[in-house]
């Protein structure tokens, strides 16, 4: 970290402030240039606050030159994070493709869809059993039923089940859950994240709808900071001025991503778009980036759907899209995973 000072800082401010500094167990270097005066901290500055320094009246400005998130980063874990998933490898050299309906809406219209999507071939099932909607007045999930309805279709279908949740006071509904969903609107509830931490499940976080890719990378330290490292980062779209699709789709995120940190990265088309037709596309275009799952939602009557009825593959439409994303997952030499 870099701390420039003013030219006006008094020998006296300076001194207090690196002996402050000094503190917190960090080397604080005053380097006296020709134009301005700095201050290097070497040693761990994670716990370094830089707004306080900031608020010291002989600051200037306060530069990081390491990234903030130290459990997430590459740099100091450089081989990829590889997550088990009942067999299910997540990271590494393999493709998995979770899918399944937007919402657990009753048994029939699980059943249907999870096993249409175990034969199309994809690895884990998705479904909310707890639903974030705009509206207090739309359907919000069959909640503990969901839940319920999700390790029956497991059961039936092999396929292990992934669930959104949506507060910390539910986690004890989500013990027999195998992936555990931090949906974008909780990205940032810290709470439930430390306490999906002391967890030891595997996490799907979805980036925020305004979040930029350091928040993103930060939720998932505080996951990890408490113990949990088996943190999937999830692209699921952005909010920008283009009104023409749900979000747009980052899709430099997932090489940016796989940069910066060893953490699996998955990449959801139909909450990043909104519209069924270009669910294919971005699938390819997210294989082609080099992301390491897939989250597609798949319902069997997309067309009574109880949320998300325009993002919904029919099973038809996905079995065909399965087709193109295998081909593709294939020639990139990152295979979907053959479930047998
Ligand atoms: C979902 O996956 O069901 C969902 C609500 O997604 P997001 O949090 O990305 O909006
Ligand atoms: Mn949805």
């Amino acid at each position: 970290m870099v701390i420039v000072l003013k030219n006006n800082a008094s020998p006296q401010k300076v001194s207090e402030l690196t002996q402050r500094l000094e503190r917190s167990n960090v080397k604080a270097n005053l380097v006296e240039g020709v134009h301005s005066t700095i201050i290097g901290l070497i040693g761990d500055t994670l716990h370094i606050d830089t707004e306080a320094i900031l608020a010291n009246e002989c600051v200037e400005k306060v530069q990081r030159v390491q990234e903030p998130y130290k459990n997430a980063n590459r740099k100091f874990h450089p081989d990829d994070t590889v997550i088990d998933v009942c067999g299910r490898k997540v990271g590494g050299g393999h493709l998995q493709v979770i899918a399944g309906p937007c919402s657990v809406e009753s048994e029939k219209q699980l059943m249907q869809t999870a096993i249409a999507c175990r034969e199309a071939g994809a690895t884990m099932l998705r479904g909310g059993a707890f639903k974030p909607r705009t509206s207090p007045y739309s359907f919000q999930g069959l909640r503990m039923e969901g839940i319920e309805l999700l390790l029956k279709a497991k059961k039936e279908t092999g396929l292990p089940v992934v669930t959104e949740i949506m507060s910390l006071a539910h986690l004890d509904m989500f013990a027999d859950v195998d992936v555990i969903q931090v949906g974008a609107r909780n990205m940032q509830n810290f709470e439930l994240l430390k306490a999906l931490g002391r967890c030891d499940k595997p996490i799907l976080l979805k980036r925020g709808l305004s979040s930029t890719l350091e928040e993103l990378l930060m939720s998932a330290e505080y996951i990890m900071s408490e113990g949990n490292s088996k943190v999937m980062l999830c692209e699921r779209g952005i909010r920008t001025f283009e009104p023409m699709t749900r979000n747009t789709l980052d899709i430099s995120a997932v090489p940016l991503l796989k940069n910066k940190s060893h953490l699996p990265v998955v990449v959801d088309p139909s909450h990043a778009t909104g519209l069924v037709k270009l669910v294919g596309p971005m699938s390819l275009a997210a294989v082609a980036a080099g992301c390491d799952a897939l989250e597609i939602e798949v319902h069997c009557d997309p067309k009574n759907a109880l949320s998300d009825g325009s993002q919904q593959l029919t099973p038809q439409a996905f079995t065909q899209v399965m087709k193109k994303i295998k081909a593709l997952a294939e020639f990139m030499g990152k295979p979907v995973d053959d479930v047998g």
